[in-house]
């Protein structure tokens, strides 16, 4: 015999097993076993574990059944001997529920089974036992419908089919000319059971089952079954449930909330879910049961006064009328809504967190049917949290990890107004590349978006792809979107960066620049129309949808100070301008880690020096047109100092190949020619000239300061000194110059002389000196693996993880886009690996390089660059690798904070 337990009951305050045993019992089984030991009334009933789903699913329906029969035929017997009733009895039948509920939460997922037990001789027995026929009748059709759904695989398939028992009571409904199921007559779902069960014959060939035991070990093994349902196999992914964890059901005896007008159910909140006010709220409906309260058919009516109250308000119902027809339950049954009041309470401290309750009013009797800690918005996580931290209910630590990073960010962009939202026309969806909302005109060229700006006009930048060139758009823009490039496509790291609204990857625009208008199946959208970005959906909509702009408030205040308190490593943003540091700062940046000088080369006047420095025929040359950039990146400097006001700021010298700095088409090539005033020839032989198969492997990062030194000397001096200026201001300065694309402790050698020189040079004019340090991008795995040699050069580290990534995947972020949807469809790879450090490959190189390093010198800083510095997951990881830091867009700086706190606290 086994000796392993399968079935645990619970009822009568007494219970097997507990809230915490929730791996085997489910969140729901787990949570009844502990509302019952603290004393709530709790229908009696049982729980079959988990396991016994992974059970199923290996040995079969039948070996199950034979398993648990002894245990499953006890616990009845428990439940009978609780509640006087028998089940299958002719006289007094026992009818429970059968319900599924997995060890996280999956609302609505799986299917639930009420009333079982009934069949057209305990329909009678119920009948005259209770005095109320309809109620009887009720109840019966519908079991018969969840059971021949559920069960008996009626329910639709698809979309486009309907369910064939809401068929039935439609065209009943019509006959009668009645609009809600309560205003047929006990007649009418007498005929609508014998309707639903001629229906069952039809589709199955079997008789409707009137076996209580057939019944329920029918409903039993649906419920497994259901664990592999789409839409329950959709929202484990969706969610990251792992399939091996299973089901428990839960079966339990019925309780009535449509017995009659002293009977009703409904669900509640112990917080707001949307706000995180801490009020009681909820909805609940007189004479109903099961799921009526959020079917939407009937109107549910508010659980407190002031709710109801409220309610009317928004609806614009009287006093009168509310009372008359929508009484709160508060008014309604003041006794039963006064119990239900100190449960709540109970509860949330119970298990300190906003719970979800669900509950049935049976004749006037309170029955808790569930409990679960709610889900919410980021807002309301954020004000929960601090509120229940403040009422002394939870500590520190736990306030921080009740927060989860992710959510964070919706608190961070502007969003649109939901109803707004609801009402607006959907055109088509890209992905989420960047949250947020934006509303504006559509424009397809960068320069037209920057002077519609300038006209105080609110754009919309719409490109196939977007490219360097493109920056200023975006920048004047109020959300991008594309049709080609994922999530980490230049649109979408761009905008993150900037905090921008952005949908990439939208395949079903056809964009007609010639023509300046988009298609979209057959709607056709002109320059100057308005559309609509939901950068948290990817959802593209028609026209303007209102939007609202977020506040950060002193809770997201507070909860920064704690996740600062709490984490160990440190966080700094990826910035290029003033601008943003100072929207990092303000975010709680502790430095810049990355600062991309490149992108202070864009602009009108310092483009064209650029690109005469592209363009000189040798050293000579491209010193003169560099002297005109000296001062431009000086002063850039001076102010991103003044800004992180001595807090690290690390600058990355020149990086991307040249070829990005002039245009590729020949209608730009002439306009260079005329600005610069040199002949077309030589603006395209030079462009061709710079033309590279796979620019990304090409003459780039420090192999253009190894092969342009001048580059390298100007930036150097142009670092050094704005440094020096500041400090002269009496504003300290930490700087940190960093070489890129280091292969090979050689090429940091070369670059580190050059700066070395460069600053000797600096301090010898000044007759002055301050202190600096040069270290490099850990982002070609060659780098890593050699982390040794190259840390003897080195005075830090940051590994740039999405040069990493692509290198040591193979993958080139800009072309994932065409196998990396069919990739994690077919389970080939986990998750975007230039979104979620790739931790099994990309991240042991991080380990090594900074196991190498640090063996060389163990003090030396690490931190990390990439993307994923925002990414929660990797944020944990960075934390365990042991780096000293991670530096992401500064609109992410609070995520990565709390992140970190979390990994920290874990
Ligand atoms: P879900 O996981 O979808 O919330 P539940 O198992 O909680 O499904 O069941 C849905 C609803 O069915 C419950 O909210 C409750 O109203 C009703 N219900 C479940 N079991 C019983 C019962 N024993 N007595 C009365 N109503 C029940
Ligand atoms: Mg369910
Ligand atoms: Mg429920």
């Amino acid at each position: 015999m086994s000796t392993v337990k399968r079935v645990y009951t619970f009822g009568n305050k007494q219970a097997e097993g507990n809230g915490k045993m929730r791996e085997l019992l489910g969140g729901k089984g787990a949570n009844l076993a502990e509302m019952n030991l603290v004393g709530i009334p709790v229908p009696p009933g049982f729980t079959i574990t988990t396991e016994v789903c992974t059970e199923y699913y290996e040995k079969g329906r039948d070996a199950v059944v034979e398993m648990i029969r002894p245990e499953v035929e006890k616990a009845i017997k428990g439940i009978e001997k609780q509640t006087g009733m028998t089940f299958g009895s002719d006289t007094m039948p026992l009818l429970v529920s059968v319900r599924s509920g997995a060890r996280a939460s999956m609302p609505g997922m799986m299917d639930t089974i009420l009333n079982l037990g009934l069949n057209d001789t305990a329909v009678k027995a119920l009948a005259k036992r209770t005095g109320n026929d309809r109620f009887a009748w009720d109840s019966y059709r519908r079991f018969v419908q969840m059971y021949g759904d559920v069960v008996l695989g009626m329910k639709p398939q698809s979309k486009e089919d309907e369910d064939p028992f809401e068929v039935i009571i439609d065209e009943m409904k019509k006959e009668r000319g009645v609009r809600l199921d309560t205003e047929l007559s006990t007649d009418d779902l007498r005929e609508l059971v014998v309707k639903f069960k001629a229906a069952v014959k039809e589709r199955t060939g079997a008789d409707f089952p009137t076996n209580p035991w057939e019944q329920l070990w029918g409903a039993i093994m649906a419920v497994f079954q259901s664990w592999m349902n789409e839409r329950a196999i959709l929202y484990r992914k969706l969610n990251n449930i792992p399939a091996e964890w299973g089901t428990a059901v839960n079966v339990q005896a019925m309780v009535f909330g449509n017995m009659g007008d002293r009977s009703a159910t409904g669900v509640a909140f112990t917080r707001d879910a949307a706000t995180g006010e801490n009020i009681f709220n909820g909805e609940y409906l007189i004479n109903a049961q099961g799921e009526d309260v959020v079917a939407g058919i009937r109107t549910p009516q508010q659980i407190t006064l002031e709710g109801s109250r409220r309610w009317a308000a928004a609806q614009g119902v009287s006093e009168e009328e509310r009372k008359a027809k929508y009484p709160s339950l508060e008014e309604a049954m003041p006794a039963a809504y006064k119990e239900l009041f100190d449960i709540q309470e109970h509860l949330e401290r119970y298990f300190t967190d906003m719970q979800d309750l669900e509950f049935t009013i049976q004749d006037g009797k309170l029955w808790m049917l569930q409990t679960r800690n709610g889900k919410r918005t980021g807002a309301a996580m954020l004000k929960i949290a601090m509120d229940m931290l403040a009422e002394g209910l939870i500590d520190e630590k736990t306030a921080v990890l009740r927060c989860e990073p992710a959510k964070l960010d919706e608190l961070l962009h502007p969003v649109f107004d939901a109803t707004a939202m609801k009402n607006a026309k959907v055109l088509t969806k890209g992905l989420p590349a960047s949250p947020g909302a934006a509303t504006g005109e559509v424009v397809f060229f960068a320069e037209d978006a920057a002077k519609w700006n300038r006209d105080g006009r609110k754009v919309i930048l719409v490109r196939i792809e977007t490219s360097p060139e493109d920056l200023s758009g975006m920048n004047a823009a109020e959300g991008i979107l594309t049709a080609r490039g994922g999530m980490t496509s230049h649109a979408a790291v761009v905008a993150r960066g900037m905090g921008k609204c952005c949908v990439s990857g939208a395949g079903e625009l056809i964009i007609d620049y010639k023509a300046r208008t988009i298609r979209i199946g057959d709607t056709l959208i002109r320059e100057g129309d308005w559309i609509s970005l939901n950068g948290s959906t990817g959802e593209v909509y028609l026209g303007q949808v209102a939007t609202k702009a977020a506040e950060l408030n002193d809770d997201f205040t507070k909860l920064l100070g704690l996740a600062k308190k709490y984490s160990v490593m440190r966080v700094r943003a990826n910035a290029d301008t003033p601008g943003d540091a100072r929207t990092a700062f303000s975010f709680g940046a502790e430095g810049i880690g990355l600062c991309r000088t490149e992108h202070m080369f864009f602009e009108n006047t310092r483009i064209k020096a650029m690109r005469e420095m592209i363009l000189a025929d040798d050293e000579a040359g491209r010193r003169v047109a560099l002297a005109k950039l000296l001062p431009m990146q000086r002063g850039d400097f001076e102010a991103l100092f003044e800004v992180m006001n001595g807090y690290p700021v690390t600058v990355r010298l020149l990086d991307p190949p040249l070829h990005e700095f002039v245009p590729q088409d020949e209608k730009g090539q002439r306009e260079m020619a005329a600005e610069m005033n040199v002949s077309y020839d030589k603006i395209k032989a030079r462009v061709d000239a710079l033309h590279e198969v796979n620019p990304m492997l090409g003459h780039r990062g420090c192999r253009l300061g190894n092969t342009y030194p001048e580059i390298t000397e100007m930036q150097a001096r142009a670092i050094i000194e704005a440094a020096m200026n500041v400090e002269k201001r009496g504003i300290p300065v930490k700087v940190e110059i960093m070489v890129p694309l280091v292969g090979n402790h050689k090429e940091l050698r070369y670059q580190r002389d050059i700066i070395e020189h460069v600053a000797e040079e600096v301090f010898a004019e000044r007759n002055d000196k301050m202190e600096y340090m040069v270290g490099t991008m850990i982002e070609i795995p060659r780098a890593a693996v050699t982390a040794d040699q190259i840390a003897e050069v080195a005075d830090f580290f940051s590994f740039g993880t999405n040069d990493l990534t692509q290198m040591t995947l193979g993958f080139s972020r800009d072309d994932i886009g065409k196998f990396l949807p069919v990739y994690l469809d077919k389970g080939l790879i986990k998750a975007d690996p230039f979104q979620t450090l790739d931790q099994n490959g990309v991240g042991q190189l991080v380990k090594t390089g900074v196991f190498k390093g640090r063996d060389v010198k163990p003090q030396l800083k690490c931190g990390i660059c990439g993307e994923h510095g925002g990414d929660p997951a990797s944020v944990e990881f960075c934390h365990f690798a042991g780096l000293n830091y991670v530096s992401c867009s500064p609109f992410r700086v609070p995520i990565a904070w709390l992140a970190a706190a979390h990994a920290a606290l874990k």
